[in-house]
């Protein structure tokens, strides 16, 4: 593949290393822990692209997905981590690919609006938002983080719009955050690519199978995620090449490659903790419904980030607003909310008051705390420091190079082109 067609088929992924192994086409079975997104689908291209290979995949847990899980409660769906896409082909390919394409959706049109809450006052993020920032000082950011290692709070030098972006994607303050990492095509981390970026954005949105996201949009599946882990697991499962185990802990890769005999070279470590001593925060996902004529004042839109720390949760999201499949019983609406535990102490009352506060008197006719999550941390100079690793063995994930499941999902296509 040429490096124009590599651009047109990974776009900025390309900046972003891959910690591929020299000698990994040389492997005649492939062994990856870590049965999250990124393990099913490193699994899945790899075992289709060859099938003459077998392919192990271990999971410590009893159940396949990693951090992604939907809960379900009669007419309520609500996901617990990821619950859409931001646009990108390598997903839509794989939609397309699992035969999903009638359960994948564009979002509603009309949800695209998000808030953020600044000195009490919700205002809407749009390029306007842009002077709050102030036009100089985002050049200046810029230009400063361009020099590579910087934190995206002085990429972004407002604090508060920084902090309310970097704690809706990593549940963690601008100042904690590595510019080049959440934003490599801004910082201009990584490879350039080979056309102008207008052209090469042209060329992506022709890639696109099933649909071209319109700008703004994002997508989902019909049944929240659950339903694409679903899909992998099952395909994976009528594949001759391809043996899947969980509830089994693997120390190490060198501990993989001991134990099903086969080089580092042929492990793909689909788990966190292999870059550096990779710390993580952690937040709380509750799903709040309510009756529509009770929230009827909130508009509809994607949902509202909340920088100020003394609020007990960072974002408040629309989730029957956004997805074009059901998530609430009709005259109902579903929110859902993110409590950082950085801000939030445990007690279930504080989140149910400052609702009352943001959306509404009413009392929720839902209130279910679904769980909790791990997020890995990124600090300034983390992407610097990954595209220094040099490992004998593959290493893919959250945990490494990018965040988003468009990011896992694409590095598994990059992987695969290297058998
Ligand atoms: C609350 C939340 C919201 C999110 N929202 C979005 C979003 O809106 N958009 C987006 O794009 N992304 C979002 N994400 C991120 C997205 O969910 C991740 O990018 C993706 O699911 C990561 O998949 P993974 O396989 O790399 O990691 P994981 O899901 O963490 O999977 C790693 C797997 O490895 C297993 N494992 C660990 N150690 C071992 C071991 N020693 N031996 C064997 N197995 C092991 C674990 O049990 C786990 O199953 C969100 C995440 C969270 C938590």
């Amino acid at each position: 593949m040429s490096n124009v067609e590599a651009w047109i088929r990974h776009g900025s992924e390309m900046r972003r290393p891959l910690l591929v192994a020299k000698d990994v086409s040389s492997s005649d079975k492939i062994v990856i822990v870590g049965g999250g997104l990124s393990g099913l689908c490193c699994a899945y291209r790899i075992a289709s692209k060859r099938p003459d290979m077998q392919v192990l995949l271990i999971e410590k847990a009893p159940h396949l997905g990693g951090v992604i899980s939907t809960w379900k409660s009669g007419e309520w769906v609500c996901d617990l981590a990821v619950n859409a896409t931001r646009p990108h082909p390598a997903f839509w390919r794989l939609v397309a690919d699992l035969g999903l394409s009638s359960q994948f959706h564009a979002s509603r049109s009309r949800a695209k609006s998000r808030w953020i809450l600044l000195n009490g006052k919700k205002h809407r993020l749009s390029f306007l938002s842009l002077f709050k920032i102030g036009a100089l000082k985002l050049r200046n950011g810029i230009k400063a983080a361009r020099h590579g290692g910087a934190s995206v709070s002085q990429l972004l030098p407002h604090q508060k719009i920084a902090d309310a972006m970097t704690l809706g994607i990593v549940n963690d303050t601008s100042q904690n955050v590595d510019a080049d990492f959440l934003m490599p095509a801004m910082t201009r981390f990584g490879d350039q690519p080979p056309m102008k970026a207008s052209l090469l954005k042209k060329k992506i949105n022709r890639s696109y199978p099933l649909f071209t996201p319109k700008t703004g949009t994002v997508a989902s599946l019909d049944g929240g995620m659950q339903t694409l882990i679903d899909a992998l697991q099952q395909k994976l499962e009528t594949m001759e090449n391809v043996s899947m185990t969980t509830g089994q802990e693997i120390e190490s890769p060198q501990a993989a490659a001991d134990m099903f005999d086969v080089p580092l070279h042929s492990v793909v470590w689909s788990a966190p903790g292999m870059v550096g001593k990779q710390e993580s925060t952690e937040l709380t996902v509750f799903a709040v419904g309510y009756r529509d004529v009770d929230v009827a004042k909130i508009p509809f839109g994607y949902g509202t980030l909340i920088p100020d720390p003394t609020v007990p949760f960072s974002g408040i999201l629309h989730e029957s607003d956004l997805h074009r499949s059901q998530r609430a019983p009709s005259g109902h609406r579903l929110f859902r909310i993110m409590a950082p535990h950085s801000r939030w102490d445990g007690d279930e009352s504080k989140i149910l008051d400052a609702l009352k506060h943001h959306l509404g008197n009413s009392e929720p006719v839902l209130f279910e705390n679904l769980g909790k999550r791990k997020i890995p941390c990124y600090p300034p100079g983390y992407m610097q420091h990954v595209a220094k690793q040099q490992f004998e063995f593959n290493c893919v994930g959250w945990g490494v190079s990018g965040v988003s499941i468009t990011h896992v999902v694409d590095e598994a296509e990059r992987i695969a082109e290297k058998f």
